[in-house]
Formats: structure tokens, sequence, C-alpha cells
């Protein structure tokens, strides 16, 4: 469950980068979030992990209140999201199985549930054959479903995905995002930001877009609006 009411956000230097946004996304959704280059897809992503702070209005986030959360329980509320990001950010030392075993370890699992629970989401991503190669042996769109099962290993509410294809080629694009699709029809709220109309038209998923910081449509099916 995510809430945004009445949203602003305006950095040191006087950009308004977030203009007064309000929405609602409930658990078990799968939501689009589009708009041009500058628009403030990603200081949305930031407000939602805590990464930076509003200047104004609330956020909740599976029962926490992001927008004035106390430090110590940041971690807690972190556990709730899995993160997805363009650039994969797998751990190059480490092997496919190591990277998703560092994440369980971090939050105190143990061995024997993380040995089960790897195999599970391994076998989820088509990728149970890969678990000892490293990040450099697996193409782009192998690395990027690592990082969506580095992502799901601690079974978290709701997945936040920026970008995801923004590397891919667009047949590999359409893998992850079926994928994405996959892991929501098993439960997990998934939120995917992308500039990839043709994509997101393909999925007639709910879409928000955005422009200079403010919600100019949220609707099911595509979006409106050619120059994004
Ligand atoms: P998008 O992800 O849609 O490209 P951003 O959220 O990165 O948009 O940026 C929204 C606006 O905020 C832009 O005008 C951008 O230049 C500005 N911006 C982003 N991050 C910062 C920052 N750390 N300091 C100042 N301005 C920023
Ligand atoms: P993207 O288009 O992938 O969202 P951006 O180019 O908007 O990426 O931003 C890349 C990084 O630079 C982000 O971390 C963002 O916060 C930061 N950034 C963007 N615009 C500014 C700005 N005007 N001042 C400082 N940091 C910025």
């Amino acid at each position: 469950m995510i809430r945004l009411k009445d949203v602003e956000m305006e950095y040191p230097n006087g950009t308004r980068a977030i203009r007064g946004i309000s929405a609602a996304i409930e658990d078990g959704e799968f939501v689009f979030l589009v708009g041009p280059s500058g628009s403030g897809k990603s200081t949305i992503i930031k407000m939602l992990t805590g990464e930076e702070v509003p200047t104004a209005g609330r956020i909740m986030i599976n029962g926490f209140s992001v927008s004035n959360i106390a430090e110590r329980q940041i971690p807690m509320m972190r556990r709730t999201l899995g993160v997805i990001f363009q650039d994969f950010r797998l751990i190059e030392k480490k092997t496919v199985y190591e990277n998703l075993e560092f994440v369980m370890r971090a939050v105190g699992m143990p061995k024997k549930e993380i040995k089960q629970r790897i195999t599970y989401v391994l076998q989820l991503v088509g990728l149970e054959k890969k678990a000892e190669n490293f990040p450099s042996e697996l193409s782009g769109g192998e690395q990027q479903r690592v990082a969506i099962a580095r992502a799901l290993v601690n079974n978290p509410a709701t997945i936040i995905a920026d970008e995801p294809t923004g590397n891919l080629d667009p047949e590999r694009s359409m893998e992850i995002m079926t994928l994405l699709v996959k892991i929501n029809q098993l439960g997990t709220t998934v939120l995917v930001v992308t500039h990839e109309k043709d994509l997101v038209n393909k999925f007639g998923k709910r879409v928000i877009t955005i422009d200079q910081g403010r919600i100019i449509n949220d609707s099911v099916g595509g979006y409106v609006g050619g120059h994004i």
C-alpha cells in the first residue's frame, strides 16, 4: 500500500521537482509511472525509499509514514520494499547465489531457509542453472533477472523498479516486464518507472503519467500525450 497526499519536493537549490501529488496504490496492484525526463520520476522513487524527504505532504508505504519516519525505522520500512535499478547493481565479485545470500544474511535469515528461498526465486526468474555464475558471465537480461530475484528474496510487499529495461534490447525488455507482471500475479505490489511507451501500452495496466512534477493522467490501458 502506497499513499501520497499533497506531496511536494523542492531541492535545496530551489528546483520544485514535485508540485502537489496525491495518489494511492493498493496492495496487489501493478502500476506504471511514466513521464518525460525531468518530470520528477526519480524524485518520487527516492521519496518512496526514504532517500529524499518531501518538503510538504505525507507519504505512507506499507504502514510506515515515510515522510516523517524516525531514522532507526528506515531499515524496517526498506525491508518491505524490493528495489530494482536500470544498472542492475549486482556485486561483481560474488556469484549469483552469493548476491542473493548477502541480502538475506543482512536481515538475519537462517542458513537453511536461505538455501530454500534462493532455489525458489532463481526458479521463478528462470536462472536456477546460473547460481554459481558471476554477473560478468551473464547477459544484461539475465543480470536484471538476478536483480529481480535479489529484490524478491526477502519477500517484500512491494517491488519498485526504476527504469528496469533501460539497458536492454526490446525483446529482453519484454521478458523483464512479463516477469514483473508474473511476480505481481503472485501477490506482490509492483510499481515500474519507465520511458518505454510501446511496452507500457502492450500490458493494459494502470498508468500514472507525470509532467513537471504533477500527475496529468491516471488511467488503465496506456498513456495519453505523444511527447514522452
Ligand atoms: P526524472 O526522473 O523524471 O527524469 P527527476 O526526479 O530526476 O526527474 O528530476 C525532476 C527535477 O528535479 C528536474 O528538474 C531535475 O533537474 C531536478 N532534480 C533532481 N534531482 C535533483 C537534485 N538532487 N538537486 C536539484 N535538483 C534536482
Ligand atoms: P534519470 O533521467 O535516469 O532519472 P537524471 O539524469 O534525472 O536521471 O538524474 C540522475 C541523477 O542526478 C539523480 O540522482 C538525480 O537526483 C540527480 N540530478 C538530476 N538533476 C539534478 C540537478 N539539477 N542537480 C543535482 N542533481 C541532479
